[in-house]
């Protein structure tokens, strides 16, 4: 029975990698630096998992950017506009490389970059491949082949991993008219043959081909493709050993085809999708030779695996295939989670007790394998993980009575306002007198080095609580006079005291831990660090209040109170496993119910509660849209509903394409919402005009994501064709996003041009 990781974190355990790349972009390390902290930590990664013993160790699971783009290169997918970086600059494959991952700048050339997007549901970013009609590609770097071999001088053997070629397709754009990229499958599959013939040819007995698209709803020519490739692959290449994955959900419909296809093995991510078990091993499955990997440590989140469960599953495979048929595995990469869960000190050991990071990951694998083989070494990890188990499931940390108990008590009646949206705008619009294209900000405004400094200061206790308290109220007057000498209609108080926006949440509610160096990778060199949701969640003391009110209190116009939705504190945070995220949902809407509710006793007037991630948190599979979006929508309406009609209440999204889902971003009801259009010139704004939404709408009238400072006449014209499909009345005038990451004098700027374009167009109407 063999053990299979597939893919194990690259960033290196203190994020040396972030620091190398970094480094090498800003001129500050040669290539040769870049090279040796490259080395060290897939050195790391495979000394790691050949010391604990796994038997299919990942190789070309690292990468210096994004594996998809390492595929690009591989292939030689390299769009047009890179070519002249080549012929011309001669640059080398890592500049060439880096240069489609980040554009390039430079010696008088300005070539962007190519687009990223998320990866499946996580929030991880991979570079989407762009596609010409009639394509031809080949075989360009070999860094499969040169990691396969590093590993091998170092006496590992390992498993070349490669995003299959389907995929790869699949995951890609088009650049031209006419043509579906899964035609160039004749183009590319020669050069893939190339590839794996090689790293036969290197000694490799096993390769990992992920094909994460089989977790989709596919077309039946898609399903054919599958097919195809596989069947050609078998035809050129009958030695190559193929472990097939796919992860994030089950195959569904796909299943027939991936049982059909001449693999030597499939994965099976039982940790999303364990009700597939059951249907592979009453198949056809079970008369071939092939071998069943069973990824059971979760690679998508940190807790610790339940080891009776997961050998439940095990042991059930291995009585229908036999030992020798079954793998156990990893759901996934380890990507998705942080390195090493013992560099942690800031957690509670009841709490640490409950994770593990992919280090510890790794050696749950191994457990299990030991344990099925019956290893009496194992008995005390076993009695161990029973024990953090019960801990976990009934530890007072964890479970709070009255928080589950309101939970259960929810009613339709606190998910509705009182009113309807139109009698609600009358009440509001006679309260609140705010002129015609009201104009708004999203929240924040720049957090500059000085105010990241402060709050640095007051954490090593530097500087006093008081200190901190009143250098950001000066901050935060600075900010509103700002406000008012623009002529801002509604304003915000800044979020100077903010490190983030769902963090700062997360460490005034009951339920979140926050660990030291838990970063994973979310694209290139960026990372994250999820807070940790591990119990009920609630709200011991008001959150936002006191900045509010203070902020209110300097100013006669209005004050937006300034929140983050619940389905954005769950989407960017790890959760907990032992309940539907619906329930966990729903304790953090109640959360900010009870925030929304003290806003409004403290007389506030206008509310915003952000929900950026609420399309991200989609699921892959279609017949399971409708089920999240049905509490997602429920979870937002339970933490805005609890206010009178007379209180508006404004949502944000950003990152989003809106069609798919407009109709529950509708059923949301908010009284605005405030949305990233200005980067696809208001085109965004169709999908709201084609379902006649009925709602007040800011649509982003700036990017701010550039430094660079929009004209007047440039905002006036966007601002114009809003006006073609949203109603005068229904109008807001705001950027794309908050500001935080843009300076004081560009936002300025751009904010005295946007209000100058607001007052143009009231001139013309
Ligand atoms: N209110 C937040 C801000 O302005 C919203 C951030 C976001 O949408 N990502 O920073
Ligand atoms: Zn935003």
């Amino acid at each position: 029975m063999f053990t299979n990781i597939l893919g194990y974190p690259r960033i290196g355990n203190r994020r040396q990698l972030k620091t190398a790349c970094e480094n090498y972009w800003a001129g500050k390390a040669s290539l040769r630096d870049l090279q040796l902290t490259a080395n060290e930590i897939r050195l790391h990664n495979w000394k790691l998992q050949q010391e604990a013993g796994v038997d299919l160790i990942p190789s070309n699971d690292f990468s210096l950017y994004d594996q998809v783009l390492d595929m690009c290169l591989a292939v030689s997918a390299i769009p047009h506009r890179y070519h002249s970086l080549i012929e011309e600059l001669k640059l080398n494959e890592t500049d060439l490389y880096f240069a489609m991952a980040r554009g390039y700048q430079k010696n008088g050339y300005d070539i962007t970059a190519m687009e990223m997007t998320k990866w499946f549901d996580t929030n991880y970013h991979y570079i989407v491949p762009e596609f010409y009609a009639g394509q031809k590609f080949n075989l360009l770097s070999d860094k499969a082949i040169k990691e396969f071999k590093e590993a091998k001088q170092h006496g590992i053997h390992t498993k070349p991993v490669i995003v299959g070629p389907v995929s790869f397709l699949l995951l890609g754009k088009e650049k031209e008219k006419g043509f579906h990229r899964i035609e160039l499958l004749k183009n590319l599959l020669p050069v893939y043959v190339q590839l794996l013939k090689q790293l036969l040819e290197e000694g490799a007995t096993c390769i990992q081909i992920d094909e994460p698209c089989l977790a989709l709803n596919l077309e039946d020519a898609e399903r054919l493709a599958f097919k195809w490739t596989y069947e050609e692959l078998y035809k050129q290449l009958p030695k190559l050993n193929v472990i097939l994955t796919s992860y994030f959900e089950c195959y569904g419909e796909n299943l027939q085809t991936v049982l059909q296809l001449p693999v030597q093995a499939i994965h099976l991510d039982l940790v999303r999708c364990s009700g597939q078990l059951d249907d592979i091993l009453q198949s056809s499955f079970v008369s071939s030779s092939k071998k069943l990997s069973l990824g059971v440590v979760d690679g998508r989140n940190i807790w610790k695996n339940n080891f009776e469960k997961s050998l439940g599953f095990i042991n059930c495979a291995v009585e229908t295939l036999g030992k020798e048929r079954v793998m156990i595995g990893t759901s996934c990469s380890l990507l998705h989670v942080p390195c090493d869960l013992e560099e942690e000190t800031l957690l509670t050991p009841e709490i640490k007790d409950w994770l593990a990071f992919a280090a510890q990951k790794v050696q749950e694998v191994i457990t299990l394998k030991k344990a099925v083989d019956g290893d009496e070494s194992v008995k005390g990890l076993l009695e161990a993980n029973k024990q953090s188990v019960i801990s976990r499931s009934t530890s007072t940390l964890i479970h709070n009575q009255e928080v589950k108990k309101r939970v259960a008590a929810v009613t339709i009646d606190d998910a509705s306002r009182r009113s309807t949206f139109d009698k609600r705008q009358l009440v509001q619009h006679a309260n609140l007198k705010l002129p015609l294209f009201p104009t708004t900000t999203i929240g924040s405004f720049p957090q500059t080095v000085d105010v990241r400094k402060l709050r640095a200061q007051v954490k090593q206790k530097a500087i006093t609580k008081t200190a901190y308290q009143q250098a950001l109220e000066e901050e935060t007057v600075r900010c509103i006079r700002l406000q008012e000498e623009l002529g801002l209609d509604v304003l915000v108080h800044g979020e100077f005291e903010r490190n983030d926006m769902v963090e700062y949440f997360g460490e005034q509610l009951q339920g979140y831990a926050f660990t030291k160096d838990g970063w994973v990778q979310s694209y290139g060199s960026r990372c994250v660090k999820p807070p940790v949701i591990y119990g009920d969640v609630y709200r011991p003391e008001p959150m936002t209040v006191n900045w509010i009110t203070f902020a209110q209190s300097q100013t006669g116009k209005y004050v937006k109170g300034m929140l983050t939705g619940p389905v954005t504190m769950l989407q960017w945070s790890f959760v907990r496993d032992d309940q539907p995220r619906e329930t966990t949902a729903m304790q953090l809407a109640l959360a900010i119910r009870d925030e929304v509710r003290d806003l409004e006793f403290e007389g506030i007037k206008i509310i915003q509660i952000d929900e950026p991630a609420i399309r991200e948190g989609l699921p892959l599979r279609k017949e399971n849209h409708a089920a999240y979006l049905n509490w997602a929508v429920k979870a937002f309406k339970v933490a805005s509903c609890g206010v009178a009609d007379g209180i508006q209440i404004h949502t944000h999204m950003c990152y989003s394409k809106f069609n798919d889902i407009i109709d529950s971003i509708a059923a949301m009801d908010a009284d605005v919402i405030t949305i990233e259009t200005s980067r696809s010139q208001m085109e965004l704004l169709d999908a709201f005009a084609k379902f006649d939404y009925p709602n007040e709408i800011g649509p982003g009238v700036y990017d701010i994501h550039s430094p660079r400072v929009p004209t007047s006449e440039e905002m006036e014209l966007l601002l114009e064709k809003a006006l073609k499909v949203i109603d005068a009345k229904n109008l807001w005038v705001n950027p794309d996003c908050g500001l935080k990451t843009r300076g004081w004098k560009e936002t300025e700027d751009a904010l005295r041009n946007m209000m100058l374009a607001t007052k143009n167009l009231r001139n013309k109407v």
